[in-house]
């Protein structure tokens, strides 16, 4: 069986002693066809076959079809065994097995790649074959550059955790989820994965339960209107591990509007959405140790404004004893001195409260605010470092009511550290210009602007472009943060943080936020 072809050409005239009809059949056909004996000598080549491999039939008759099909041999040997064994003897010819593919040679020596089905034509001794030639260089040249392209895209994706899908609504169309998609899921076996029905039910069953009901209104708008989803989420493997997901996703429609596929796309934001939690985290406890050492700063005088009603206390206690003392002081005397004792307590204990609920470490929380309200907090809570350096706060009052969305504790501290910077710049300044303006107003652009303005020794135009930069300080023992971290936090809202001149002398710093409509009520749950 495995003897070799004879290599020696042989002089037989074509096979074409055949029917008119067949001779038109061969060279109609689009493949190449040929007729080999059973020593693989070509007794009949078609006009395909001529032009594929650049030949003409006279030239190769008789040779070795090896001429033309180097490995042909061996691929009939392999295959012929099998087709043997199976062989059916009810049909005259057989095909043997799957179609293969080999190189073809061409006149010039040029390689090429080939589709070769081969049946033997039975009923005829010694065995012949018939042999198909299809030239699939040209789509082997588009399938391995689509290869290539398929592991550059995925590639790309596994590098940027991104995954897509695509989702055929025919009902026929399998669905389709890029291997990097496969991974971010951790579905591991795709049989497995097939059997739990359409894609969108086996994305819906990782999402997170408390975000299942976003992504459910995603894509059910998806499937009624020709919208886009452009959402977050958490998922969970089959670890039991939550990621983050963007996902982005569109429905194509026919031209008759009816949606035929839902593509999209989901980048794995873990790791991004982690560091910006971290960065959050960083900036909550800078702002906090912010508001910390403003309160270091503010210590001489809350120290002297909670040492007024203690000292208050102690003179009413001891005028209490000596009414005690005295047998003839009467229950109501008594009473209103306690009454009184009382009193300072309870400002004593107001102080203490104001300056804790400033200073304690909050996560950033916005809600919409008043603005001369938060004016009027800010100096109930400066008035104490004011008064122990003879500085008068004023507020201008506002012609409207304004709304802006923060974080009042945030806004505080911003205000606060103005405040405290035009305290120090006032130590100079004489009576009765020790005074420290408080105004809000919306500007041109319809913002909010806060002012706070004084009429201290003003800012130099040489550090003005400094004063912002952290750890610039002009104080013996400033931290030179106050300003960096205001900037970051009225940034973080939104708005901006400049200083000018004040006219006559001094300085004025402003800060704008986004107004809002005084009917707003939610809270939003943005972090700064
Ligand atoms: P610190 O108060 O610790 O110095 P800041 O960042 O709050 O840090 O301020 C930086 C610098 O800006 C101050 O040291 C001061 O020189 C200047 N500055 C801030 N506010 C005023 C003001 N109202 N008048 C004059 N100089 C000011």
């Amino acid at each position: 069986m495995n003897a070799p072809f004879d290599q020696t050409a042989v002089t037989q005239g074509p096979l074409r002693q055949v029917q008119p009809e067949l001779e038109t059949l061969l060279d109609a056909a689009i493949d190449g066809v040929m007729i080999v004996d059973h020593k693989g000598r070509v007794r009949l080549m078609s006009h395909a076959a001529e032009l594929m491999f650049d030949r003409q039939e006279t030239d190769v008759l008789g040779h070795n079809i090896s001429l033309l099909l180097p490995d042909f041999e061996t691929l009939l040997h392999r295959h012929v065994i099998s087709f043997e064994l199976s062989i059916n003897p009810l049909r005259r010819s057989r095909s043997l097995g799957q179609h293969h593919e080999t190189i073809g040679l061409r006149s010039d020596g040029v390689r090429f790649e080939v589709e070769l089905g081969v049946g033997t034509i039975r009923g005829i001794e010694p065995a012949r074959y018939v042999v198909f030639v299809r030239d699939i260089s040209e789509r082997k040249l588009r399938d391995r550059a689509l290869q290539r392209s398929e592991a550059a895209l995925h590639t790309a994706q596994a590098l940027a955790n991104i995954g897509n899908y695509v989702i055929y609504y025919d009902g026929v169309t399998e669905d389709y989820a890029s291997p990097q998609l496969i991974r971010m899921f951790d579905w591991i076996a795709a049989d497995e994965d097939r059997r739990l029905g359409k894609l969108t039910n086996r994305m819906l069953a990782a999402v997170h339960p408390a975000d299942r009901t976003l992504v459910m209104n995603a894509f059910s708008d998806l499937d009624s209107e020709a919208v886009t989803i452009d959402i977050s989420y958490r998922i969970i493997n089959t670890k039991s591990e939550i990621s983050y997901i963007h996902h982005l996703a569109q429905v194509i429609r026919n031209v008759h509007g009816r949606a035929i596929q839902h593509v999209g796309t989901l980048h794995d934001i873990t790791e991004r959405k982690l560091a910006d939690y971290e960065l959050q985290q960083m900036q909550n406890r800078i702002t906090h140790s912010g508001r910390v050492s403003i309160l270091g700063e503010m210590a001489t005088g809350i120290a002297h404004e909670v040492n007024q009603p203690l000292t208050a206390i102690a003179t009413y206690a001891k005028a209490c004893l000596r009414l005690m003392g005295n047998n003839d002081c009467t229950t109501e005397e008594i009473n209103a001195t306690l009454e009184q004792i009382a009193q300072q307590a309870l400002r004593a204990g107001e102080v203490i409260r104001r300056m804790r609920s400033f200073v304690r470490y909050h996560e950033a929380n916005t809600e919409p605010i008043e603005c001369e309200h938060i004016l009027k907090e800010l100096v109930q809570l400066a008035q104490t470092d004011a008064h122990y350096h003879a500085v008068q706060l004023v507020i201008e009052p506002s012609t409207e009511t304004l709304m802006v969305q923060a974080d009042p504790v945030q806004i505080q501290q911003v205000l606060l550290n103005l405040v405290r910077n035009s305290i120090d710049a006032m130590q100079e300044t004489v009576d009765p210009n020790r005074v420290i303006v408080l105004r809000t107003c919306v500007n041109d652009a319809g913002e909010v602007e806060f002012m706070v303005a004084d009429r201290g020794h003003g800012i130099r135009a040489e550090i003005a472009q400094e004063l912002f930069n952290p750890f610039y300080t002009t104080k013996l023992s400033g931290t030179g943060l106050g300003l960096s971290i205001s900037q970051s936090i009225i940034r973080a809202h939104g708005g901006k943080l400049w200083h000018d001149a004040n006219p006559g002398g001094g300085a004025r710093f402003f800060f704008s936020l986004p107004r809002v409509g005084n009917a707003l009520t939610s809270t939003s749950n943005k972090r700064y």
